[in-house]
């Protein structure tokens, strides 16, 4: 039996899971990313989440084949080494030893690290929305907005830097993107962007529920939650942000498709897996006047692992225990 851990590491949230050689889950906790401690801090949070998850699974620390951990930021797998994860914490500037600082203190020796929209894409594309498909787009739509590439059944990643989605231009001398550049699809559809976006024109006169909700909820920031209940309320500023950012969703998706190709397109991250199907279904037709083949649109669907996917696919970078093929495993070792 092996168990592997997988750690979802965000901007507002670590997310954790244990799964078993079936891939199922058999535990999960979510604790918010701490925002004092730096990148340490962090580390130690990681630490607190896997030890609970192995307490719910029944299962010690050191007897896992590996932790895996999808981060933002500048990944060097071979090093152990998470650079610049401005969005886990502003203070995460240099190199941190990440791999090393959690398998130390859990005395585990495997940890792997990956991007955490490549890693999500492939649990998506292995295990999710995307498995009857060789080529994949997965769109994460949340505070940014990023992706993961799936082409002939491999992920791309170009030099290293492949899948900045978010940051192709929809709109010349657009609107700024919290990259500092101009007419990004994440300038329009990027949760932070938006929430500035809502600030300015509240500031200016218009009404709107949504920091109300914010406030109602004990949120500091506009969370997917309180996107979706503001939505519900038919706030008129948020249908209207929301509207803007699927229009430029559509057009970037539909830019990507002309180039690539690809035979689906997943679209998950926070806002994308809680608006889910009615708005991906807005998405999907708002795509065909930019598609240039348009007779063969690719599926678009929301992605079926919903939050814990990145996770998952953390966990699945991994090596499931041994030589034994997943087929085997499942003959030899039932349940
Ligand atoms: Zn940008």
């Amino acid at each position: 039996m092996s168990t592997r851990a997988g750690v979802d590491l965000g901007g507002t949230k670590i997310q954790t899971v244990i799964i078993d050689d079936q891939h199922a889950v058999s535990a999960q906790v979510r604790v918010p990313t701490p925002k004092q401690g730096g990148p340490q801090g962090v580390a130690d949070a990681i630490v607190g989440t896997i030890r609970d998850a192995c307490a719910q699974a029944g299962v010690e620390p050191s007897a896992l084949d590996g932790i895996g951990v999808g981060s933002p930021g500048t990944i060097d797998d071979a090093a152990g080494t998470v650079t610049q994860a401005f969005n886990v914490s502003p203070d995460w500037e240099g190199s941190f030893p990440l791999a090393g600082a959690i398998g130390a203190e859990l005395g585990c020796a495997t940890v792997r690290l990956g991007n955490d929209v490549t890693v999500g894409t492939d649990a998506e594309f292995q295990l999710g929305a995307g498995r009857e498909f060789e080529s994949l787009l997965g769109v994460f739509w949340g505070t940014g907005v990023g992706s993961g590439i799936i082409l002939r059944g491999k992920p791309w990643s170009g030099r290293g830097a492949a899948g900045e989605f978010g940051h192709m231009v929809v709109k010349l001398g657009g609107a700024t993107c919290t990259c500092g550049r101009i007419g990004c699809i994440e300038a329009y559809a990027g949760r932070k962007s938006m929430e500035l976006h809502a600030q300015a024109l509240k500031q200016r006169g218009r009404k709107t529920a949504l920091f109300k909700i914010m406030k109602q909820r004990g949120r500091e920031n506009l969370s997917s939650g309180v996107w979706a209940r503001a939505l519900e309320h038919e706030d008129e500023l948020a249908v209207e942000l929301i509207e803007r950012a699927m229009n430029a969703l559509a057009a970037g998706i539909a830019s990507a498709v002309n180039l690539l190709d690809v035979e689906a397109v997943v679209i998950g991250g926070g806002l994308g897996t809680r608006l889910g199907e009615p708005y991906v279904a807005k998405i999907r037709k708002r795509m065909v006047p930019h598609l240039f083949v348009d007779q063969h649109p690719p599926a678009v669907r929301v992605a079926a692992l919903g939050d814990l996917g990145g996770a998952i696919g953390a966990a699945l970078q991994v090596p499931s225990g041994g030589a034994v093929t997943p087929g085997l495993a499942s003959a030899v070792s039932p349940g």
